[in-house]
């Protein structure tokens, strides 16, 4: 019989144990071995069983067994400690107080929206690379003492588990969670109720949800739950699945998200007694309605207009796009967008959000096409700071999106980048941590330093704990291999063999990741009887481990899967490649820790950062990766290897050409230093890459650098310019916002009339001094309401100005032809050089002068 539902009951501690119960409603303990240590020994077989997750743990446990803990000196030695560095680590001023200290002007909370999260796998919010990050980027925050909070979802069945049929495709199922079962508290009342957050939906229903918090060392993050009895069943269901479902489905969600999320911050704030957040980051644009929904709280409690709560909100919002391509980014149809905003009866007065008319919120996400609500335009327009994932990718979305910022170069678009990073105690195999602690003290780890001094461990000691590594990642593909193919409907009897799978001595290459398209899964496979020879080569062989889920949806990911399983299932080669099903965080820690080569083959460049590389480098495993996302900037000749990419040759041809570039350097370059040992079995030149990895690569890979990053180049001017236009009653925001009005209507009549420059001699040298008088038309605008620049470059046969250099010119007066501004340059480079004017708006209070979007040329 089939329970109708399922629910955790929770054991009694005693007395003496209860301090375990802190230390497991806090996932601090999930990047602390210490504690992780502590839970083991309260039974090491069920810690183990139960996927080392201590909330399951603890309900499991005899209660004669704790008893005896209770009275075990040893042990209650030992949950003293780690209770008191909890309590320590939640408490002492961090790298964030050390700034305030300072003086730096740091906002006093900063709220980071998400559609995933991954913090650990006894949660499981989450599907891929964005969510992890979500949860590496709230660890940092923790660690760094950052006031930050989390919002987000809690979804019923997370993301789908994966494995596989008989014929090596993908099933998924949806193991339904229980939150008694996980690592959350409830958001309640002073009375003990649940807080419920409800948002408008048509019909006149409200959709409700309560609010549990997952405690992320200092960070709370909340997380919204929409499966409660208030709701009807379909409301119920808003909540269900991570990326299943329709538009229709996944519209409610990010209306929850956004929305509801807002609404949630404002819960946990009220009852908690802290400020509200001053700066509101979305981590990608789902939760672009959070922006709709501050600016009706300002309209409603402010009396602030459209505008000016737009202008207002801008300044404190950051956003943070992950796509690099434009069948990436989440579009609606604007018919449901309208049908979820709009009054009961489709009228202009927004029902969701009282106070704006649907007119204007369907404009924050226009696009081109007039039939499509854009989540990316919807960031960028409620931004006033927004940033890609690393400098490739800035670059490709400044591109991407220019056409928001007509008459600017692409350089010029206000899209930033900052280069993702990932969470060392979370990541790092707690064999380096040790090493760092001992050379640079504890509490260090997270900084760059203890990953510099890592170049000062012994030759043959690092190449110890590679071994020992790679040996724990062989044991573990052989668990999770025999696993699988008992669910394939093998017998115990037919895997003798699993046993012999894998050599802990052979250059272990991994390969894990979603299995998109542009990922390239098969890439390897281009070319099977060279990879067969590669594998099977007597004195220098190669083993593989991929791993890897595709969206339920798509097929033809599915069926790349199907096609490294069945070449993986062929006897010959069975013991040196294998593709373990179900890739998530449990297992990808064994990758990262194991592998000594990290693979990574996309279609540059379409990888936004990737950070799966980076794990691995933190790790001492090399990067055999195409120059995509970091690996563009990060890679320096010596810390790994670069695939040639064929950027620009037809797809077939160039899988063709990379594929071959592949093999040739795992060959001639990979396999021979791996393979070359000095008298002692130490691959002398291969530990020396591995150093230089941990040295160079170990402080820039850094969660920790990443989310300094962001305090300091967007959070602190984003909390700067909050304050600046919500000062006085708005004063700001207010002449901000009829500012661009002002300029917007008077745009059409500004122009460049007439250009005239002086004072050059007949052969100039760089260096020369050019004179240049530009007379232009304002409308009604003054000259103190624009800037005037001279650019001078480059120019090429199509008259295109580029290596722009822009100097302003100064307003001297006004003749019959317009207003004049003069402006002197010393020629900056030599060769064909040409030179314009421009208008910009001019305003204090822009982050950018390319901001509105406007200018007026010649
Ligand atoms: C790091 C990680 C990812 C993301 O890796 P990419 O390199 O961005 O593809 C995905 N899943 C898991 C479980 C991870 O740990």
């Amino acid at each position: 019989m089939k329970a109708l539902r399922r629910f955790t009951v929770r054991t009694h501690l005693p007395e003496r144990l209860a301090a375990l119960g802190p230390l497991i409603a806090n996932l601090r303990w999930s990047w602390d071995p210490p504690t992780q240590d502590l839970f083991a020994s309260v039974d090491p077989e069920l810690w183990e069983r139960f996927g080392q997750d201590p909330v399951r743990l603890l309900g499991e446990v005899r209660p004669a067994r704790l008893d005896a803990l209770a009275e075990d000196g040893e042990f209650l030695a030992r949950l003293d400690a780690v209770a008191a560095d909890l309590d320590y680590y939640l408490s002492r001023p961090r790298w964030y107080q050390q700034q305030e200290e300072r003086g730096a002007a740091l906002p006093t909370g900063i709220a980071y929206f998400s559609m995933e999260f991954g913090v650990s796998e006894v949660l499981p919010n989450y599907s891929g690379g964005l969510g992890i990050l979500a949860g590496d980027h709230l660890k940092a925050a923790s660690d760094l003492g950052l006031p930050l909070i989390g919002v987000g979802l809690l979804y019923r069945s997370g993301y789908f588990r994966q494995s596989l049929s008989a014929d090596g495709w993908q099933t998924e199922h949806y193991p339904s969670y229980d939150p008694q079962g996980l690592p959350l508290k409830l958001l309640t009342e002073s009375d003990g109720t649940a807080a419920i957050i409800g948002v408008e939906v048509p019909g006149g229903r409200t959709l409700d949800a309560r609010v549990w918090i997952a405690q992320v060392g200092r960070v709370p993050l909340l997380l919204l739950d929409s499966d409660i009895v208030s709701n009807d069943e379909e409301l119920r269901g808003v909540t269900d699945r991570l990326y299943g479902g329709d538009q229709d489905h996944r519209i409610k969600q990010e209306i929850l998200a956004g929305i509801g999320g807002v609404r949630a911050v404002r819960a946990y704030t009220r009852i908690h007694g802290i400020p509200d957040p001053e700066v509101f980051h979305m981590n990608e644009g789902h939760a672009g309605f959070l922006g709709a929904e501050r600016i009706r709280e300002l309209v409603t409690t402010t009396g602030l207009d459209f505008d000016e709560a737009l202008t207002a909100v801008r300044a404190g919002t950051v956003f943070t796009t992950h796509t690099p391509v434009p069948a990436g980014i989440d579009r609606f149809p604007i018919e449901l967008v309208r049908h979820y905003f709009s009054g009961p009866n489709g009228e202009n007065d927004s029902a969701l959000l009282p106070g704006l008319t649907v007119d204007r919120i369907l404009a924050l996400g226009r696009e081109t096409d007039p039939t499509v609500f854009n989540m990316a335009h919807l960031g960028l327009r409620l931004g006033q700071r927004c940033n890609g994932v690393s400098q490739l990718h800035g670059k490709v979305s400044r591109g991407m999106f220019e056409g928001l910022w007509p008459g600017f170069d692409t350089a010029e678009v206000p899209i930033g980048s900052v280069t993702n990073g990932v969470h060392a105690p979370t990541w790092a195999a707690r064999e380096w941590i040790a090493f760092a602690n001992r050379l640079a003290g504890p509490d260090r780890v997270e900084e760059a330093r203890g990953w510099e001094l890592l170049q000062t461990v012994d030759g043959s000691d690092l190449w110890d704990t590679r071994n020992t590594l790679r040996a724990q990642l062989v044991a573990e593909v052989r668990r999770r291999l025999r696993r699988s193919w008992l669910e394939r409907g093998a017998t115990e009897a037919e895997l003798g063999w699993v046993d012999t799978v894998f050599d802990p001595d052979v250059l272990t290459v991994g390969f894990a990741r979603r299995v998109p398209t542009y990922k390239r899964l098969t890439l390897m496979l281009r070319d099977p009887h060279r990879l067969r020879r590669l594998l099977l080569d007597h004195d220098r062989p190669v083993q593989l481990v991929v791993a890897g889920k595709s969206h339920p949806a798509d097929d033809g990911g599915k069926a790349l899967i199907q096609q490294v399983v069945r070449f993986a299932d062929e006897h010959d080669v069975r013991h040196r490649i294998v593709f373990l099903p179900d890739y998530d965080m449990s297992m990808a820690r064994y990758l990262y820790w194991g592998c000594d080569v990290w693979l990574n083959n996309p279609l540059r460049p379409l990888e936004a950062c990737g950070t799966s590389g980076m794990k691995s480098a933190l790790n001492g495993g090399l990067n055999l990766s195409i120059r995509d996302g970091w690996w563009d900037e990060m890679f320096d000749g010596e810390n790994g290897w670069a695939i040639p990419t064929a950027d620009g040759v037809d797809d077939t041809r160039r899988d063709d050409l990379e594929a071959a570039a592949l093999y040739e350097l795992l060959e001639r370059s990979v396999l021979p230093r791996f393979y070359d040992r000095d008298s002692a079995g130490v691959p002398i030149r291969w530990i020396e890459m591995v150093r230089h990895t941990l040295e160079k690569l170990g402080p820039q890979v850094l969660a920790s650098r990443m989310v300094r990053d962001y305090a300091v180049d967007y959070y602190t001017p984003a909390a700067q310019a909050a304050r600046t236009v919500a000062d006085d009653d708005y004063a700001g925001a207010k002449a901000l916002a009829e500012y661009r009005h002002r300029v917007e209507a008077a745009w059409p009549a500004v122009r460049v009339a007439q250009v005239d420059s002086d004072g050059l001699p007949e052969f100039p040298e760089i260096g020369a001094q050019l004179t240049l008088t530009a007379h232009v038309h304002l409308g009604d605008l003054a000259p103190s309401d624009v800037q005037v620049q001279a650019l001078i470059g480059r120019v090429g046969q199509d008259e295109i100005l580029s290596a722009t250099v822009a100097v302003p010119m100064q307003h001297t007066g006004a003749d019959a032809l317009g207003e004049v501004f003069t402006g002197d340059i010393a020629l900056p480079l030599a060769g064909a050089v040409g030179y314009t004017v421009r208008v910009l708006p001019q305003h204090d209070l822009m982050a950018s002068p390319a901001e509105f979007g406007i200018v007026a040329l010649p």
